[in-house]
């Protein structure tokens, strides 16, 4: 059996299961298998090391080991490095670990126009602003603001990668959502509770219904079942939306194409993805 697995804790919720068993079953993969692998901090660095002699090929990285696995790696791309972590590790049969990060460039694959010459505003400044603000820089964006609820955070970011940071989120080409607002949306809101909770989600992120006119092509990076409130006034103002899932199937079709040098079915990741149920 060659294995393939997603370190996370927690991580029950992860899709990445669904969507690369799809993948591998639709190439004829059948020695393959991608598994959940639930690892707390204390345990990660001594679990991941042995995950080589134990049959795996690669992993993907999630929430809260993106660091770690960067800092333990033996090798690790430029992206990575400049990013500050990786979601995705090869485990080479000299027993070296090389450490990847394909949130950038699935970010960028995801989008639904070339960033090169474009102005772009990315809201939120941990982990995956980080990701996005490096991806635009790297992919030509003309300018990249960051707003984030915590000021000092964007400006740090910005400083580190020379991007700007802004007080308030202004007009651009694309808006990304790297925060977790919307995470918690209410599933089935009736028509009012549905606008009230719209307008407090975007007023976390400094916005009115009005602003996000603002922003022809928006990205939200969080994903449930249903569209996040920004999503939703989004396409209620015409513009061009991706949402998380989109972003998910995009770094893990690269990653995927890394470990086992095949083509990824991006289409059956997707629907692998989209169909499983949400955790209760
Ligand atoms: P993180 O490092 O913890 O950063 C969280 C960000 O959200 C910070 O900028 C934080 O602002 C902001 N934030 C949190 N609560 C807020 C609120 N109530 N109002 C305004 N801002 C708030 O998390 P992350 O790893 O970047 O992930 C962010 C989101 O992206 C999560 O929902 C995650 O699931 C999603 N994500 C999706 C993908 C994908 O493939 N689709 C990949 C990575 C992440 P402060 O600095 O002020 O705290």
């Amino acid at each position: 059996m060659t294995r393939l697995g997603v370190l996370g804790w927690p991580v029950a919720h992860s899709r990445s299961p669904a969507m690369h068993n799809a993948a591998l079953a639709e190439l004829g993969m059948g020695t393959w298998r991608y598994q959940l692998l639930p690892v707390p901090p204390q345990r990660f660095e001594e679990t991941t090391r042995a995950l080589g002699g134990a049959g795996f090929v690669g992993a993907n990285v999630t929430i809260p080991h993106k660091h770690a696995a960067l800092a333990l790696a033996d090798e690790a791309s430029p992206a990575a490095r400049e990013i500050g972590a990786a979601n995705t590790l090869t485990f080479r049969p000299d027993g070296s670990i090389a450490a990847e990060n394909t949130d950038a460039p699935g970010l960028i694959a995801a989008l639904p126009l070339a960033p090169r010459g474009l102005s772009a505003l990315v809201l939120g400044a941990g982990g995956s602003g980080r990701a996005a603000v490096w991806a635009l820089l790297a992919a030509g964006a003309a300018e990249v603001s960051i707003w984030n609820r915590t000021p000092a955070r964007a400006q740090a970011l910005a400083r580190d990668l020379g991007a700007r940071a802004v007080a308030r989120p202004r007009a651009a080409d694309l808006l990304v959502n790297c925060t977790s607002v919307g995470l918690n949306a209410p599933l089935e809101p009736s028509g009012v509770e549905r606008s009230a909770s719209e307008a407090g989600a975007l007023n976390q992120l400094g916005l009115t219904g009005d602003q996000v006119a603002e922003y022809p092509n928006v990205i939200d990076l969080v994903y449930h079942a249903r569209s996040t409130p920004l999503l939703v006034a989004a396409s209620a103002h015409g513009a061009r939306t991706v949402d998380g899932l989109d972003v998910l199937v995009a770094q893990g079709a690269l990653s995927f194409e890394l470990w086992t040098g095949r083509e990824a079915p991006r289409a059956v990741m997707a629907s692998a993805a989209r169909d499983q149920r949400e955790p209760d």
